[in-house]
């Protein structure tokens, strides 16, 4: 299989990289983002492996388009996690977004919006980026499991609370 296809491209934000670095192998192929990089690049435990990706091609920064950033934008309104996300955030889910691919993230927020724009989105846990994340939302008086948006319990009217479960 060639390695441009989306399946062996991911798109990182800056928790996988300090998650998941050291799992990061030449097989694949990632993208990130300038703002991105700016915040992993002191990583002290990376010494100079973040630098050796960039030389071998195995990671690109590209910069994500206008367009793309302001749809991600009008989907964290909407699903009420913009305050919660950082311009490296936003950048990094725009990019994913652009190019089709796979987005590797370990925080709620950047993965709930990912999740409305139908991002594929995976975290980094355990052996690497195996884990893909299924966000719900839950009743905790009735127990009754909703969609990710929904915001009401429809049996009791209770707000209902979100988890994820790795699947
Ligand atoms: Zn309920």
């Amino acid at each position: 299989m060639d390695s441009q296809e989306s399946a062996f491209r991911y798109a990182l934000d800056a928790g996988a990289f300090y998650t998941g670095l050291i799992f990061l192998s030449s097989t694949y192929r990632y993208y990130t983002t300038q703002a991105v990089f700016d915040e992993v690049k002191h990583i002290k435990r990376s010494h100079g492996a973040i630098e050796a990706l960039i030389e071998s091609n195995t990671l690109q920064i590209l910069n994500s388009g206008r367009n793309s950033i302001e749809k991600v934008v009008a989907a964290a309104r909407r699903t009420g996690d913009y305050a919660k996300l950082s311009d490296a955030d936003i950048s990094i889910i725009a990019l994913a977004l652009q190019l089709e691919i796979v987005l590797v993230t370990n925080d709620y927020a950047v993965a709930n919006v990912a999740t409305t724009l139908k991002i594929p989105v995976k975290s980094v846990a355990g052996k690497g980026i195996t884990h893909t994340r299924r966000w719900i939302a839950y009743c905790s008086a009735c127990g009754k499991a909703f969609g990710p948006n929904a915001k009401e319990c429809r049996l009791c009217g209770n707000r209902l609370r979100r988890k994820y479960k790795l699947i």
